[in-house]
């Protein structure tokens, strides 16, 4: 039966902005067989892990959906950044996890850790748009969800400094904390988007400073 509120309020499709059905939620039935998914666990297609080649060494590399402009997953990732949409970070790590779940060559991983967001740009926002994705994930692969190992540093500060004593080594502006709690584990970094991959590169990077770890990539898009 609906309350007032939803009579009032109705529940909107966060893909097309269509009125949702009683029993949908978040998504409509349309949206949600329209996702241009990715899934290349599923597929066995390496490119996503193969943007990585050369750079760090990857176990392996996952994507839930395709990103393109104007399409699905563009405006649901606008959701779930720009006008407080989290639930969608979990929905969407329900959705990977459950079949992450069923892969061999998941079940070693030990551990989820999300890219952190700057200090300044969680209290701005209020969430790390990548959390609820990662604890799902951690859920269903039945391992911990870490979001204290990384660290995002503010760049501009050290900026100059950096320049100065290294300007030939690429600045990293995310750092490591508590090494001990990742050596000899096999990671997995989750992340809303794979673009360039530098950020995935960056924080990559930090984490291999730990001794024997084994690195997987999971994000919600790939463009
Ligand atoms: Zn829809």
């Amino acid at each position: 039966m609906l309350n007032v509120l939803e009579l009032l309020f109705p529940k909107c499709c966060l893909g097309c902005g269509k009125k949702l059905l009683q029993r949908e939620s978040l998504l409509c039935t349309q949206c949600r067989h329209e996702m241009p998914l990715a899934c290349f666990h599923r597929t066995g297609d390496p490119s996503l892990k193969n943007r990585f080649y050369g750079r760090f060494p990857l176990e392996n590399a996952t994507a839930l959906t395709y990103f393109s402009k104007k399409g699905i997953t563009q405006e649901l990732l606008h959701n779930l950044k720009y006008r407080g949409h989290q639930e969608l970070s979990h929905f969407f790590g329900k959705w990977l996890g459950a079949e992450l779940a069923q892969l061999p060559e998941y079940q070693n991983v030990e551990m989820v850790i999300p890219v952190p967001l700057h200090r300044k740009r969680l209290l701005k926002r209020g969430y790390n748009q990548v959390s609820g994705f990662g604890k799902e994930l951690a859920v269903s692969l039945g391992i911990p969800f870490r979001e204290d190992i990384l660290v995002k540093e503010l760049a501009a500060s050290t900026q100059v400094f950096k320049k100065r004593v290294n300007r030939f080594n690429d600045q990293n502006n995310f750092s490591l904390r508590y090494p001990d709690a990742i050596s000899k584990r096999h990671l997995l970094l989750v992340d809303d988007i794979t673009t360039t991959g530098a950020t995935l590169e960056q924080c990559a990077l930090a984490l291999l400073k730990a001794p024997e770890v084994k690195l997987s990539i999971a994000t919600i898009a790939v463009a």
